[in-house]
């Protein structure tokens, strides 16, 4: 397509064209009913169908059986930074969290309002430049759960593997890296996603969780704020939000047609391995902000000689036809962010520019 440019954007962010295209196909007549999907009732067959596809096909992808529950949600991921306290940290129990950044400290700070909480490792005096080694972590059997960030969407640092809680919940925010390669995601008893990032448009947020963390819950809270609430009903106790369901299905079936997780998995790696070659090359140049052994296959950082530079770089990859690569406001630089639906041909279209550029500043 001619004039689309190579999306960096953190979140919303880049959509394979194919999906998109079949968004637009189906947008005025969905499949024969005469009306967008978006017009359709949440208790239409139509859409019962979509709802019932999806969560098969969350099982299918991440490799998860019939004890886990797949819901949909809506309030984005920062709603379950105060759900998840508010459902799973009771009775006299600490929750335990690590700290890698931003979105983990707004976890944090959320289940401090709620319950007890114990930071059990934290990044946080590097300026959360790496992912702690969990390896020797002991938690109290007094722990309700543990809580981890597995890719930091502003700093780039992304969990290589997890740790094993034995019988102590695991619980993991994925929203910047949810299904964008292989893990054994059976050892979780809970991930959520916000979609925006790696599974489709803002408005959902895709929770899965166990049977047995469920029936663990605290019921004296207000229902739309229990998880059973949502379980129970298959995510159609209120109106879902179906549109961005909907989407969710297209991306999942795009994953299911790169040969799964596994597939893009492939893709993720060659397109990281290409762009941290060329920084390692020019170690002075584009300088990561990272420890190599956190590196983000997601997001990637860098820093260039100073900000003139960075601003400039901003500025000319824009006419060069690629956006959304200014790092966050809070830690400034450059951020790539190549998850699942970002293309190949991007990343390398972005190597061939840093070469120039470097070659001419
Ligand atoms: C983007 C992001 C969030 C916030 O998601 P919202 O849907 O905006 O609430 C939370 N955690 C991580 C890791 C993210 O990248």
């Amino acid at each position: 397509m001619a004039n689309r440019v190579y999306n960096f954007n953190p979140g919303p962010a880049t959509l394979p064209l194919s999906v998109l295209e079949k968004m637009q196909q189906e947008m005025l007549d969905y499949r024969g009913t005469g009306m967008s999907i978006m017009e359709s009732s949440h208790r239409a067959p139509e859409f019962d169908q979509i709802n019932e596809e999806t969560i098969t096909l969350v099982r299918e992808l991440l490799g998860l059986d019939e004890n886990y529950h797949v819901l949909f949600l809506g309030g984005g991921a920062s709603t379950q930074f105060a759900t998840i306290p508010m459902n799973f940290l009771h009775g006299n129990k600490t929750a335990a969290y690590v700290d890698t950044g931003s979105w983990s400290s707004k976890a944090i700070k959320e289940a401090k309002g709620l319950g007890t909480v114990e930071v059990v490792a934290s990044s946080k005096d590097s300026s959360f430049d790496h992912i702690p080694d969990l390896s020797n972590l002991k938690l109290d059997d007094n722990t309700a759960y543990l809580h981890l960030t597995s890719n930091n969407t502003i700093f780039g640092t992304q969990y290589q593997s997890f740790p094993d809680t034995g019988n102590i919940p695991l619980i993991c925010d994925m929203s910047s890296d949810i299904a964008s390669r292989v893990h054994d995601f059976s050892k979780f008893s809970m991930i959520y996603a916000g979609a925006q990032k790696n599974l489709g448009p803002s408005g959902v947020t895709l929770v899965v969780l166990r049977d047995e963390l469920l029936k663990s819950a605290k019921d004296d809270i207000p229902i739309i704020f229990r998880y059973a609430t949502h379980a129970d009903k298959k995510s159609l106790y209120n109106t879902p939000p179906s549109y961005p369901i909907y989407v969710l299905n297209l991306v999942l079936h795009w994953i299911k047609d790169q040969g799964g997780v596994a597939g893009v998995e492939k893709v993720n790696r060659a397109k990281m391995e290409h762009l941290y070659q060329m920084m390692d090359l020019n170690p002075d140049y584009y300088r990561g902000t990272v420890k190599t052994d956190s590196r983000s296959w997601m997001n990637v950082t860098m820093r260039l000689p100073n900000e003139d530079l960075e601003k400039k770089f901003i500025a000319e990859a824009k006419e060069a036809g690629m956006v959304g690569l200014k790092g966050h406001r809070s830690v400034g630089g450059i951020r790539a962010s190549i998850y699942n639906a970002f293309p190949k041909e991007g990343v390398d279209h972005l190597v061939e520019f840093m070469e120039k550029f470097k070659a001419a500043n």
